[in-house]
């Protein structure tokens, strides 16, 4: 395996919850890295010996922006590309968003992607993401955007290439999405989700690192938990034929997960995320290490 990025959830928690977010980030979510988990984490991906860039997405990053910076400030320490995923909420003002990014800057931060569109403002173009990419411009920032499209059931396969990060097009219908946006949307035979499209399974180039110690294949479909074995460990160990969901997944894709698995299963999915979520919903119970944690499954107090 060539694993070249950690994509680190600084926290759950989010100022906003959007109704496509595929970890169910809330003001009310829980789940927060300490400083001292994190330089754990460093040494840990400093001793795999691969990584090359870490990035820092939530949840909302920005909610613990000194620890943000510190983080930043350590992960260049050793060695690594610095990157940030943020709702842009903190650019009330072009001046002010400066202020937000200059300590980041001085921390060493190579590049921020905003996410600009409706589910973050009333426009495509959300006019925090636009003052924060111009302050960021200015700061001397590589610059990126998210930008979803409303949600109608068809995602353009040319948006996706597995195992690169989600940055264009119709919402993934996983998480949230599953529960907040498929009404009335066009399905398609649950049989014909033979792959999985968007993540490269079998020799991920990147993976997700939760605030509880999870590394996500996908969200919620974890290979091990680094506070319990450590990362070389772990990614020695991963072999994608024995693991009890993704061995499925590879040979036939979400319909082989139903149908390995004996799951119940309606007629028609709006995606191959949608059947495989729900699928792996049902699963939950048998495989609770791998299908893990009740965050990622919108479990949390008050939801
Ligand atoms: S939800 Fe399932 S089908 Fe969708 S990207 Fe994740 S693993 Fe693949």
């Amino acid at each position: 395996m060539s694993l070249t990025g950690l994509h680190i959830l600084l926290t759950y928690q989010c100022n906003y919850e959007c109704d496509h977010c595929f970890v169910w980030g809330s003001p009310r979510q829980t789940g927060v890295f300490t400083l001292a988990q994190l330089e754990d984490v460093y040494r840990q991906a400093d001793e795999l010996g691969t990584i090359r860039e870490v990035y820092f997405e939530g949840g909302e990053v920005f909610l613990y922006h000194p620890i943000l910076v510190k983080a930043v400030a350590r992960a260049k320490a050793w060695g690594f590309q610095a990157g940030i995923v943020s709702n842009a909420y903190w650019a009330t003002t072009q001046e002010d968003a400066l202020v937000w990014l200059q300590p980041l800057v001085e921390a060493g931060l190579d590049s921020i992607t905003l996410s600009s569109d409706l589910f973050h403002g009333s426009e495509m173009e959300t006019p925090s993401s636009q003052r924060g990419l111009a302050a960021a411009e200015l700061l001397g920032l590589d610059t990126g955007s998210i930008s979803i499209d409303p949600p109608s059931g068809y995602r353009d396969p040319a948006y996706s290439e597995p195992g690169l990060p989600v940055t264009s097009g119709d919402v993934m219908y996983r998480g949230r999405a599953v529960e907040a946006l498929i009404e009335g949307l066009p399905r398609l035979p649950w049989e014909s989700f033979t792959t999985c499209p968007y993540e490269d399974l079998a020799n991920p180039g990147r993976v997700h690192l939760d605030p509880l110690g999870n590394l996500h294949l996908c969200q919620g479909l974890v290979m091990g938990n680094l506070f319990q074995r450590s990362l070389t460990q772990i990614v020695q160990d991963y072999d994608p034929t024995t693991h009890p969901v993704v061995e499925s997944l590879l040979k036939g894709g979400p319909a082989k997960l139903v149908q390995q698995h004996g799951l119940d299963h309606k007629p028609g999915y709006v995606d191959a995320c949608h059947l495989c979520y729900t699928a792996r919903q049902a699963m939950r119970v048998e495989f609770p290490e791998v299908l893990s944690p009740n965050q990622m499954y919108g479990e949390f107090a008050g939801n």
